[in-house]
């Protein structure tokens, strides 16, 4: 029921950050090569997720809106082995126990497209609609009707920082993706399909090209691409730290402290460096079950990925010592 629904809730939308985050990953999910992101008042009044991807079939909308509904799964020993991933099938749910949420969504067969609207969990009835591809989710006045709730929402301003944040992570993470965001009907990033540097060039800004070297770096099964920045930039003021494990953004403290420790030997810089680093390994070497919010993992060969870390940054940073 709906008061259900509502806690279930609280473990997966937090702010319209968090609700925007599951949005994403379910365009990226169907397949995305495009994702439009619209906010009003940081989120909290509307966000309005685009994409181009596989769309829902018209039989299949009031199920994607229902608690527990994943098609991304299909067995109990599946649903075992992801049930931390965030393939839980609540997202739409719980959004739609906190929000109005309009989902409108066409398949490349079908000849139009269809929406349905939930407000309090009830669903209204599928209903013809305009939209030429993919699938556009529409979410308004977060927590309306649970005010404790919304007593805890920030300012817009601070509420939008966050979304961005978590657009940025995302944007980040799949430079080949083409991503917009729009703010209060203002264009703030319009990101077109490009390679991981020009990306993170887009979004950290053009100056840390001159403040960072770039690395690639292998071993065995190991791999470790991307951008480490100078303290230079770091000195300006900005702020960036981004690391991402076979494609997902990752904060661990072991090889955060791999990256500061090249930092601290190479430059004798011992603050936050600035850094876009994408690891890849082997699935069975990263545990990713750790925590449901999916930002921590756990490795296999903790030790051996430190030193392939440290190593690859000190060599990296070597060449930034003149
Ligand atoms: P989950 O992502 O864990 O499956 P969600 O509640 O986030 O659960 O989504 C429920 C279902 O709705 C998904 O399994 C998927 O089938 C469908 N869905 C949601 N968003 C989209 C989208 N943007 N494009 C296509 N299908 C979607
Ligand atoms: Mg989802």
């Amino acid at each position: 029921d709906l008061l259900i629904s509502q806690i279930a809730a609280g473990e997966v939308v937090e702010r319209p950050a968090s609700a925007l985050k599951e949005l994403v990953e379910n365009s990226l999910d169907a397949g995305a090569r495009e994702i439009r992101v619209e906010l009003e008042e940081g989120g909290i009044r509307l966000i309005r997720v685009a994409d181009d991807g596989q769309g829902i079939a018209a039989d299949d909308l009031a199920q994607a809106l229902a608690r527990h509904a994943t098609s991304k799964i299909a067995s109990l020993a599946e649903l075992e082995s992801v049930a931390s991933l965030g393939f839980r099938g609540e997202a739409l749910a719980s959004i739609a126990a906190v929000a109005r949420l309009g989902l409108t969504s066409r398949t490349p067969e079908a000849e139009h497209a269809w929406r349905i609207a939930a407000q309090d969990g009830a669903l209204g009835a599928v209903e013809p609609a305009a939209l030429g591809r993919g699938s556009v989710v529409e979410v308004r006045d977060l927590f309306f009707n649970t005010p404790a709730r919304r007593k805890f929402l920030k300012t817009p301003a601070t509420e939008y920082g966050h979304c961005e944040e978590a657009l940025r992570r995302a944007a980040l993470a799949r430079p080949e993706v083409v991503f917009e965001l729009r703010h209060n009907g203002k264009v703030v990033w319009r990101l077109p399909r490009q390679d991981a540097e020009a990306r993170a060039l887009a979004l950290l800004g053009e100056e840390f090209e001159a403040a960072a070297r770039s690395l690639d770096e292998a071993a065995g099964e190991l791999r470790l691409a991307g951008l480490a920045g100078l303290p230079a930039y770091s000195r300006s003021g900005r702020d960036a730290q981004y690391l991402f494990v076979n494609g997902r953004y990752v904060r661990d403290k072991l090889l955060g402290h791999a990256v500061r420790e090249a930092y601290r030997d190479i430059l004798h810089y011992d603050r936050h460096p600035a850094y876009v680093l994408y690891l890849t390994l082997p699935p069975d070497q990263v545990d990713v079950n750790v925590h449901p919010a999916k930002t921590e993992v756990r490795f296999r060969q903790a030790q051996a990925l430190h030193g392939f870390v440290f190593h690859a940054l000190e060599r990296a940073l070597g060449y930034a010592r003149t």
